[in-house]
């Protein structure tokens, strides 16, 4: 079966130790590539330095909103973001714009209300990355936590539809909403666990999906780290959702992958 893991964060300390035999497991479940997201300047250099020394990355480069030093959080001292490292928007444009025939994808990018309120800086820095991926003519991989309709908002009145909404956890009417602007929405590694990703994997006609991990996180099995060959659980999803075959359902997607992306 071929597989594709559309998001993912190989280069994170989680993977320090191991990152070839995590790559080798990958391969051996049959991944065919794994887009490797960016999320911070650093991040994205290593991401670029990980790419080639592994072919079955593709690299992303890209901002985790609440990276940008201009954006206002709820707690600096969070885990879920990394202020440590953090460039301007300017710097990391600029970054982005000199590697931009290296990369698939800009990603990760977006707008995360549920550790900031500052919408006018997130909303300001996103504007711009999404200038960027139009003239760059790059999909763009979206972060949406809590911030599911103001994204869709925005995109439509860019009317930009080259994206990808990675983990997106808005409700039917905008599950309804992205399909018919045409966007990609991703079935997670923890769908068989989560009824709302196997209402996406049924919403979502099959043109629209893909798959992904976001290793280290969204494991299949609580508590444990994830790891790209365990996108195959979000074909076992889609397949159930859609009366299908894996076998389909992976080939479906992997072409869902190349035309996006390649
Ligand atoms: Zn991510």
């Amino acid at each position: 079966m071929i597989l594709v893991d559309v998001h993912a964060h190989l280069d994170f300390p989680e993977f320090s130790n191991d990152v070839q035999d995590v790559i080798e497991r990958s391969k051996a479940a049959g991944v065919a590539a794994i887009i490797c997201q960016g999320v911070h300047t650093t991040s994205n250099a290593n991401v670029l330095e990980l790419a080639t020394r592994y072919p079955l990355l593709k690299p992303a480069m890209g901002v985790y909103p609440l990276n940008l030093p201009n954006v206002r959080v709820n707690d600096e001292q969070d885990k879920d973001f990394d202020r440590k490292h953090a460039a301007t928007i300017d710097e990391t444009l600029q970054q982005i714009k000199q590697h931009a025939h290296k990369i698939v994808a800009i990603g990760e990018v977006g707008i995360d209300l549920h550790f900031s309120d500052d919408r006018e800086h997130q909303v300001a820095n996103f504007t711009r990355i999404l200038q960027l991926a139009n003239q760059l003519h790059k999909p763009v991989i979206i972060h949406s936590r809590k911030a599911e309709k103001l994204i869709l908002d925005i995109l439509e009145d860019a009317k930009f539809t080259n994206a990808v909404l990675h983990c997106f956890n808005g409700g039917k009417g905008l599950i309804k909403r992205a399909v018919d602007n045409g966007l990609a929405l991703t079935v997670t590694s923890n769908a068989n666990r989560l009824q709302h990703f196997q209402m996406l994997a049924k919403m979502v006609p099959l043109g629209q999906l893909l798959t992904e991990t976001d290793a280290p996180y969204l494991s299949p099995v609580v508590g444990e780290r994830n790891e790209p060959q365990n996108v195959s659980y979000a074909i076992d999803v889609i397949a159930q959702q859609k009366g299908l075959n894996n076998q389909e359902v992976a080939r479906a997607i992997f072409m869902n992958y190349q035309k996006r992306f390649l």
